[in-house]
């Protein structure tokens, strides 16, 4: 089905997420040729060398580290660059430090590559989407957040092992800001096309406001708890990443919490939130505007409200 096609993906920022998520697409094998910059060339040319000498275990694909010229024409440009969330630090405090490096690359990026995908995953994810779509000039389109798709694993990871249920049977989603003000969309979660409530009853298992809170304090506070123990988080969003990839490429039209720009949706506009969107070859093609609850609207809101906020402190 892939065929022999050109995928070419930059990565920019060869750390901790940018080297995994090399190491995570290289093993998909779903890009043909992955160029790497980072703006300490040493950092990139030591993952480069260190992912290449694995070529022979996995599909071919050329892997180099490169300048930012030689990101032409890519299919599709990961950013990962940028300073790391620090133990106590919120996402939201890397604002103005990710803001001065996307200025620095976002513009160049769009010159070389000017047909494709920019996939944002430095965070503060949603403002810096926001960001690399102001800079870019890109389509609305082309210009997607890995917003909580991440999130959202580990939300079915949580309930998964809750229901003691397969994570892929669990239908649920984490929606708003990826960081502190997400939202669980309790009122439309599944497990087998049956409702949380319903299933939590048959399995004889409590299911009330104190056993969710719970839930989404794990899935929230997960990068802290991680952070705190080893400094960064890199696996999952690797992974997430790779999945983003090839919903692209594929031209699934999955649907992922992807970072999206709102255009009305829930009576909001002008910012990138990550909400349910159909993700294809087009990249995020549209948001899908579930039924969520009153209090989940509300809590959306609240998301969005925070958002704008900082977008504010941008001037965008
Ligand atoms: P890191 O510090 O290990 O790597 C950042 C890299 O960016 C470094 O190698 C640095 O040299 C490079 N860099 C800095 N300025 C640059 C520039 N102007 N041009 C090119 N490269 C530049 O950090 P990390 O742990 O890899 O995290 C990267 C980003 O990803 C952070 O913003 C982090 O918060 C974010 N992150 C997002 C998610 C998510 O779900 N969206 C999850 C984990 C981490």
């Amino acid at each position: 089905m892939i065929g022999e096609v050109k995928r070419k993906v930059s990565i920019i920022g060869a750390g901790f997420v940018g080297a995994t998520t090399a190491f995570a697409l290289m093993n998909s094998g779903i890009a043909t040729e992955i160029c790497i910059y980072d703006i300490n060339m040493d950092k990139a040319m030591g993952e480069v060398m260190d992912l290449v000498h694995g070529t022979s275990f996995v599909k071919p694909v050329n892997i180099y580290a490169g300048s930012l010229e030689e990101t032409k024409d890519s299919d599709i440009v990961i950013i990962t660059a940028g300073a790391g969330q620090k133990p106590g630090e919120t996402r939201l405090d890397l604002i103005g430090k990710n803001y001065n490096i996307f200025k620095g690359f976002i513009p160049d990026i769009a010159r070389l590559s000017p047909n494709s995908i920019l996939l944002v995953v430095s965070n503060p994810v949603d403002v810096l989407t926001h960001i690399a779509y102001k800079l870019s000039g890109f389509p609305k389109e082309r210009v997607i957040g890995s917003g909580t798709v991440l999130d959202t694993s580990r939300l079915k990871y949580v309930l998964g092992k809750y229901f003691n249920v397969n994570n892929n049977n669990i239908h649920s989603y984490v929606i708003g800001e990826h960081g502190d003000s997400d939202v669980v969309t309790w009122s439309n979660g599944r497990i087998g096309g049956e409702g949380f409530d319903l299933y939590a009853k048959q399995m004889d298992l409590e299911w009330d406001g104190e056993v969710k809170k719970v839930i989404e304090d794990d899935v929230k506070n997960a990068a802290y708890e991680i952070i705190s123990r080893k400094n960064a988080t890199y696996f999952a969003v690797a992974l997430a990443v790779n999945r983003i990839v090839e919903a692209i490429f594929r031209n699934e039209n999955s649907i992922l919490t992807v970072s999206s720009l709102f255009e009305g949706q829930y009576g909001l506009k002008d910012l990138y939130l990550a909400i349910p969107t159909v993700v294809n070859r087009e990249g995020a093609k549209n948001i899908i505007e579930i039924p969520l609850s009153k209090d989940e609207e509300e809590r959306l809101k609240e998301s969005a409200t925070i958002l704008k906020g900082h977008l504010k402190e941008c001037n965008l």
